[in-house]
Parts: C-alpha cells; sequence; structure tokens
C-alpha cells in the first residue's frame, strides 16, 4: 500500500494489511508500518473529519441528555481516584496542569481539590460545556492545536486515552512540548496493541486512529523531543502509562524493531479462540456484573454532580 503518505513516526511509506473491520464489524482498514511497527488507520482522517466526528458524535449522545448520567460520574470519578494514584509521584499543590480531553471535567475537578491550578481541554461542546457550566471549570473547547496556552506555563499535562485519537501526534506531542516548563511532565496513557487482554475483535476501533504499542509510543515522545522518565503496562488493562520530560529524565530504551515483531506475533496468535480461552475475559465479565449494586447505592437521593465528586474525592 503507498496512498497512505509518510507515516507518522519513520517517515516510512510502506504498510502490510492488519485488518478490514472495527470492532462492530464495520469497514475500517489497519494497516502496520513495515518500518517502524506503528498500527494505523488507512487512509488517514484529515484534522477536519475528525473535529467533525467529535462535534457531531458527542451532540449526538447529549441530544437527550444534556448533563452525564450520575452513574457515569460516579464511574468517572472513581477511575479518576486511580489516575491521581498513578499521577501521584508527579504532582505537588499549585503546580499549573492541564488535563488534555478532559471530557466531562471529572480529573480537572480532582486535581484542583487537590490543590493544582487546573484546567481542561476538550474537543467535544456536550463534555466541555458540562465540565465549564455544570461544575464550574476552566475548559478551552477546542481542538489541542487552537488552544491558547502559554509557552513554558505548565508542570503537569496529563492526557488519559487521548493521543491515540490525534491526527498528528508528533505534531501535537511537539505543541504540548512548547507548552511545559523546562522539567515538566506529560502524564500519558494509551491502549496497548501488544496487549493480550482484550478479545481480537475489540481491537479496532475507528476513533483510534493509532494502535500504539510500548515501543512506538516511546519512539513517538522521543522524537518530539521529549525525554522518558518511566514506562509501565497497566496490571489490570495491559494499557501503556508513561511519563515524557521535557529537559528531564530519559531513562526508557526501547528496541523498535522487537516491539514490531512482537506486534506482528500478537496479531497473528492471538485469535478470537485463544482469547476465550484465556482468563481475562470471564474476570471481567464477573467484575462487570457486580457493579451496578454497588453503583445504586452510592448514587441514591444524589442529584447534584458536583456534590457527588465532591464526595467521591474527599477532601484529602
Ligand atoms: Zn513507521
Amino acid at each position: 500500500m503507498s496512498n497512505q503518505g509518510k507515516c507518522n513516526l519513520c517517515d516510512g511509506a510502506s504498510y502490510d494489511p492488519v485488518s478490514s473491520v472495527d470492532r462492530h464489524g464495520a469497514a475500517l482498514n489497519t494497516v502496520i508500518c513495515v518500518g517502524c511497527g506503528l498500527v494505523q488507520t488507512h487512509p488517514m482522517p484529515n484534522e477536519v473529519e475528525m473535529a467533525e466526528f467529535y462535534r457531531l458524535e458527542y451532540r449526538k449522545r447529549y441530544k437527550k441528555t444534556p448533563t452525564p448520567p450520575m452513574k457515569h460520574i460516579y464511574r468517572s470519578g472513581h477511575r479518576c481516584l486511580a489516575r491521581l494514584e498513578k499521577a501521584k509521584a508527579h504532582i505537588k499543590a499549585n503546580m499549573r496542569a492541564v488535563d488534555l480531553g478532559s471530557g466531562a471535567g471529572e480529573f480537572v475537578f480532582l486535581l484542583k481539590t487537590r490543590g493544582l491550578q487546573a484546567q481542561g481541554i476538550e474537543p467535544s461542546e456536550g463534555y466541555g460545556g458540562f465540565a465549564k457550566n455544570t461544575l464550574g471549570l476552566d475548559i478551552q473547547i477546542k481542538p489541542i492545536e487552537e488552544a491558547e496556552v502559554k509557552e513554558e506555563s505548565l508542570d503537569i499535562i496529563t492526557a488519559h486515552h487521548v493521543i491515540e485519537h490525534i491526527v498528528d501526534p508528533l505534531k501535537s506531542l511537539s505543541t504540548l512540548a512548547k507548552w511545559l516548563k523546562p522539567g515538566g511532565k506529560i502524564l500519558a496513557e494509551v491502549p496497548n496493541i501488544n496487549s493480550r487482554m482484550h478479545a481480537p475483535s475489540r481491537r479496532f476501533h475507528f476513533a483510534h486512529i493509532y494502535n500504539f504499542s510500548p515501543e512506538t509510543f516511546v519512539a513517538v515522545g522521543k522524537k518530539a523531543g521529549l525525554g522518558v522518565e518511566e514506562v509501565q503496562i497497566e496490571p489490570g488493562t495491559g494499557h501503556i502509562f508513561a511519563v515524557f520530560t521535557k529537559n528531564g529524565q530519559d531513562n526508557v530504551q526501547m528496541d523498535l524493531e522487537q516491539g514490531l515483531l512482537e506486534t506482528r506475533n500478537i496479531l497473528r496468535k492471538h485469535t478470537e479462540f485463544s482469547h476465550h480461552l484465556s482468563a481475562y475475559p470471564y474476570s471481567r465479565f464477573f467484575n462487570n456484573l457486580r457493579r451496578p449494586f454497588r453503583e445504586k447505592s452510592a448514587i441514591s437521593g444524589q442529584t447534584d454532580p458536583k456534590e457527588l465528586l465532591q464526595h467521591i474525592y474527599g477532601s484529602d
């Protein structure tokens, strides 16, 4: 295949096909770059198409309910506490932080309760508007490249399941690097194409333009001029959590060639059949089964999203 244009990571232009359907069985072409192993959508949508997707998708979702249901806020609040655990070693009160793709604002809200000066950047009007108007947060409702952030003004940027949605991650990471003070950090989590924890048929999603491995994720950060202080594979999900630094520690070296072989191996061997023989799908099923009971009692009587979040986050 040659009409993909240049690979965002290695500038190569040679790709092998990986899949022709998304997780719902709809047409979606996914390819792997033979130069670096970066798995990506083919053809690459452009930034205008993606901006339109977020605007329309979220407007559709919010047509009936102008605010997220309380059980979504409850779940998201708890997920944010887990995110904070991972971020804890890198943040302090009074730091200036931006949460990228801040959604309904739950993480920005949490950072503020811990004393940070936090704001959000969010492309969708539905979520962003809720965070701004109902939670009273400082949110810029625009794509990254249009956001107004002073150069060298931030200590921390958090990006939780965001970078896989970006059309040009190299350009966007370079933009983020400009916003960081020297020594500033980007705490980023993305799904892991090399994880065996997700059903192969669920692997590809229209909005996930890039399917990173630990190797390709580290490499794109370095190409954007960032150091890599640490990389963790999340035990429960297999997701990749990386700490990128500006003029800071650069402790992680990874071999792209090795990552490419591993990705090819996973794509070949990790079939639907072998997945269902492993324990992962079942433990997930039972966890999901227990969830509604806990939630119902926790949110009963709660009607104010702000109060619910304050309750979950405590005062610490
Ligand atoms: Zn490449």
